[in-house]
């Protein structure tokens, strides 16, 4: 490899972006990556050297599960001396949990890995797969000052670079199917990439080594609270054996009902160990339990705080939390501060 040239590694998991249509049935058939310079010959123009990993089999990513980001947290620390960034290629449906759960278990990451995908096939002409992968590895061989210009795991979509763990699907449909309600933009895109480097985490040294977390816990559920939930649905779910934590989605800043059986079923769980985690259904804004008596309640009943985290990120990081198998009090404390800036205090 060119040592003046960064290094670039992709490693392509699956999802709409590898698509293309088959030359003679028209059908929608994998796009072999590895040919990379050949489809895309204007790619030798950018300063980098890539190289691409193609997983078997290649998945949609409403098939992934925690065994696929182990996988993905192992390829990039096997790799990680080798490179100067990482693009993972990913489904749409699923990028944000595995994107969440990456930036957890990537424990000193110092290097770029940006997450990419597309709602149109690459191989269909009016792909938006096309520029959200040559922009990915720009951004992913970027660098200031001798070091990577956003050495975070990122998610890139349409002119937008977020921090991963702060991002959601919200769009089936639109080409800018990703949002980050409660963190700006990393980077916007435009005729010239806008780094915002003073919201972007840089490590106080940086290493060609990386440390990953590859034991992530099982136990961890969702419940999203809605008008008329019935008591059985609530208790059905807090009498699962070994469950060890739920992310409770609750309304506005954080509140929930306050009748007896709904507090009653809470408090049991948490006495019992279960831990849950209050985040709230709007998307945009925080949980704030000393608002309302409703979020009094919950806070009361010892439920914790998850302020403005999405619940990909709150599911991502108590199963990474709930993995390190530490005390009681120091796994409350690692869920009360922001270990990866997935949530603002
Ligand atoms: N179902 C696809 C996936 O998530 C959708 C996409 O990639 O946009 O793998």
């Amino acid at each position: 490899m060119n040592p003046t040239k960064s290094s670039i590694l992709i490693i392509y998991t699956g999802g709409t972006i590898g698509m293309k249509n088959d030359e003679h049935t028209g059908a929608l058939i994998p796009f072999d990556f590895s040919g990379i310079y050949e489809e895309f010959p204007s790619l030798k123009r950018l300063n980098v050297d890539i190289e691409v990993i193609t997983l078997s089999p290649i998945i949609d990513s409403s098939n992934v599960a925690p065994e696929n980001w182990v996988r993905l947290a192992e390829i990039i620390r096997d790799n990680y001396a080798s490179y100067d960034g990482f693009v993972v290629l990913h489904g749409t449906d699923t990028m944000s949990y595995t994107a969440s759960a990456l930036s957890f278990m990537l424990e000193d990451l110092t290097k770029p890995v940006v997450f990419t995908g597309s709602q149109i096939p690459i191989g269909v002409l009016r792909t938006d797969g096309r520029e959200n992968l040559i922009t990915s590895i720009e951004i992913a061989g970027a660098r200031s000052d001798d070091h990577p210009t956003v050495p975070e795991v990122s998610l890139y979509f349409q002119n937008r670079l977020f921090r991963a763990n702060r991002t959601t699907k919200r769009s089936a449909e639109a080409l800018n199917a990703f949002v980050s309600d409660n963190y700006p933009p990393l980077a916007n895109v435009g005729v010239n990439i806008a780094y915002h480097k003073s919201i972007i985490n840089y490590p106080a040294t940086y290493s060609n080594e990386l440390h990953i977390a590859t034991h992530l816990a099982e136990g961890v559920e969702i419940i999203k609270i809605f008008p008329g939930m019935s008591r059985q649905i609530l208790e059905a779910v807090f009498s699962i054996p070994h469950l060890k934590a739920v992310v409770l989605e609750t309304f506005g800043a954080g509140n929930a009902p306050t009748c007896e059986w709904f507090i009653r079923i809470i408090t049991d769980a948490i006495s019992r160990g279960v831990i849950v985690l209050n985040i709230t259904q709007c998307g945009g804004g925080a949980v704030e339990m000393d608002l309302y008596d409703t979020g009094l309640r919950l806070k009361q009943a010892g439920v914790v705080c998850g302020y403005d985290m999405t619940t990909e990120a709150a599911v991502a990081k108590l199963m990474y939390v709930l993995g390190l198998n530490r005390s009681k009090e120091e796994t409350l404390s690692l869920l009360r501060e922001p270990l990866r800036g997935e949530f603002t205090v």
